[in-house]
């Protein structure tokens, strides 16, 4: 088996892995980078020389595996030739479809091949088995690749501490012996010290924070991040208050709902919320029919005002219009709950803080990331104990050194033989 990390090798984000192995070649996800911009041109950011060998017919690729739908990791397999077949579990492909119809870039769409959590298939002479891992995107699998006698565990991106962490000491006892293991390194290196609190440790947190509000309690969190959404509903069950969504959570959350029991529009405690904006940038990409869907189960601006300290709501930074225009935000929390990177990057969401400093609303952090921690990383490969060990998705691979046995750092694009 012949592997070539195209990037990841020294940077979180923009993941692509080749494996090959006699006439067989296939790709392990085709990312963006995490410091493209979304209006980018996706050219700019291909991997190379892949994408031209590609095109030129020099490499023939026999097929690409997704682990996840972050873009990240998926951000550019419209930018294949629409001949390779492309593959992602069942969830991920709705997400991918969702998401492409809101945010449509210059790339083709494309219907994945499905594959299912512990099912092996094969792709030319590789023989590849998903395992379902526990991380901040919905349905998100690490490979066990198998070839030539040889295997190869490539982890995708992954956690110990969500919703889904007893599936992490499933799988690090159920993998066979691993000549090669290619793991995220997202947390090594100067982000080892971070604390990172459990989905159930944060509920608490929330339960706190909003028995501590005396008006709306106002979240930022992603939309496709159903282990936190489950996290506030949960918290806002307990202290009794309205959960509102947007329709496009709304929409999120049913076409994820056919694969687990996660909280829906329909439900007696959740009401739908249609920010002018939002709905306007719908109605223009034709998706119309989605903020119909949830009408029923809707509620005006005026309505949300007069229960403001009765509700729990979801925001973002688009919805400043009608935050500004219909809130008076007395004994407001706001609760930022994401990747506190994004402000350094988005302009509207330092409108909206500057906006909520001005109102002197309260402002809390309660997060926790996807990714596992160094202390799980280390449990993982101790018990594995693999062959070789190879960091991906890491801006401090070398790192890897002080705390890991059998490390093998490469380059991105360097050829490594796997023997
Ligand atoms: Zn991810």
């Amino acid at each position: 088996m012949k592997l070539i990390i195209h990037r990841g090798a020294h940077q979180v984000g923009g993941n692509c892995v080749e494996l090959s192995h006699m006439d067989s070649t296939i790709l392990l996800d085709v990312g963006l980078p995490l410091d493209s911009r979304f209006d980018d041109d996706p050219k700019l950011n291909l991997p190379q020389p892949l994408f031209d060998e590609i095109r030129q017919g020099i490499k023939k690729i026999n097929g690409v595996l997704l682990s996840h739908a972050h873009m990240d990791h998926y951000g550019l397999a419209g930018m294949l030739p629409p001949d390779i077949p492309i593959y992602s579990g069942p969830a991920s492909a709705d997400l991918m479809e969702l998401t492409s119809k809101i945010n449509p870039h210059n790339m083709r769409p494309f219907t994945p091949s499905l594959f299912n959590d512990r099912d092996t298939f094969r792709i030319g002479s590789f023989s590849i088995t998903p395992y379902l891992v526990d991380h901040s995107a919905f349905d998100a699998y690490g490979f066990l690749i198998s070839a030539g006698g040889k295997n190869l565990f490539y982890t995708g991106d992954f956690r110990a501490h969500g919703r889904k962490m007893a599936i992490f000491d499933k799988l690090i006892n159920d993998l066979p012996k691993l000549n090669v293991l290619v793991m995220e390194g997202t947390m090594i290196g100067p982000r080892s010290d971070e604390i990172s609190l459990t989905e159930e440790e944060l509920e608490e947190k929330f339960v706190q924070l909003i028995q501590e509000t005396s008006g709306i309690v106002m979240v930022s969190a992603s939309s496709q991040n159903i282990d936190r959404l489950v996290t506030l509903f949960k918290a806002t069950m307990r202290s009794e208050r309205l959960f509102i969504i947007d329709f496009y959570t709304a929409e999120v959350l049913e076409s994820l709902g056919k694969y687990a029991n996660i909280p829906q529009a329909s439900w007696a405690r959740i009401r739908v919320c249609y920010p002018g904006p939002l709905a306007r940038r719908f109605e223009k990409l034709g998706l119309k029919n989605i903020l119909e869907k949830y009408l029923q189960d809707g509620i005006n601006w005026r309505k949300l005002r007069e229960i403001e300290d009765k509700v729990v709501m979801l925001i973002r930074p688009g919805f400043l219009f009608n935050i500004k225009k219909f809130f008076g935000l007395q004994g407001t929390t706001w609760v930022y709950s994401m990747w506190p990177g994004y402000f350094k990057t988005d302009k509207r969401l330092n409108e909206l803080r500057t906006y909520f400093e001005g109102k002197e609303v309260r402002m809390e952090y309660l997060h926790t990331g996807g990714h596992a921690t160094k202390e799980d990383l280390v449990k993982m490969a101790d018990t594995i104990n693999p062959s070789m060990l190879i960091p991906v998705h890491s801006f401090h691979s070398e790192r890897f050194q002080d705390d890991f046995n059998n490390v093998r750092l490469v380059k991105d694009g360097e050829v490594l033989q796997i023997d």
